[in-house]
């Protein structure tokens, strides 16, 4: 019985580990196509937003601020989205839709600050 509830774990954590994976490549592959084609870019967003969903993870840090929440969008700051810090927080500004998006500026990042491009 331990042994099939351990299997049955594993797979999951292999699921889990493949959906990061789609979505990374999802998500890559909509930063490369967007200079030229914003709608595929969104429409990978969206694909990458139901793989999240059925495999039950959390969207990949990297890729948690560069879209939309509202209207989906792949978002490129100083393209499509506006970013700025307030208060602690990285306010970004969805150009398509006009939502604004908050999250708390995180203090380990603080220290590269200097070098950082956004
Ligand atoms: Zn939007």
């Amino acid at each position: 019985m331990g042994a099939k509830r351990r299997i049955r774990e594993k797979e999951q954590r292999e699921k889990r580990r493949i959906a990061v994976e789609r979505i990374d490549t999802l998500f890559t592959l909509a930063e490369r196509v967007f200079p030229y084609d914003r709608e595929l870019a969104n429409r990978y967003v969206s694909i990458a937003l139901a793989v999240q969903q059925k495999a039950r993870i959390r969207m990949p840090r990297r890729w948690k601020r560069r879209y939309c929440k509202k209207c989906h969008s792949f978002l490129v700051p100083g393209v499509n989205a506006r970013v700025r810090l307030r208060d602690g927080h990285v306010v970004i500004k969805c150009l398509e839709c006009g939502y604004i998006m908050r999250y708390p500026y995180i203090r380990e990042k603080k220290e590269r600050r200097k070098c950082s491009s956004g």
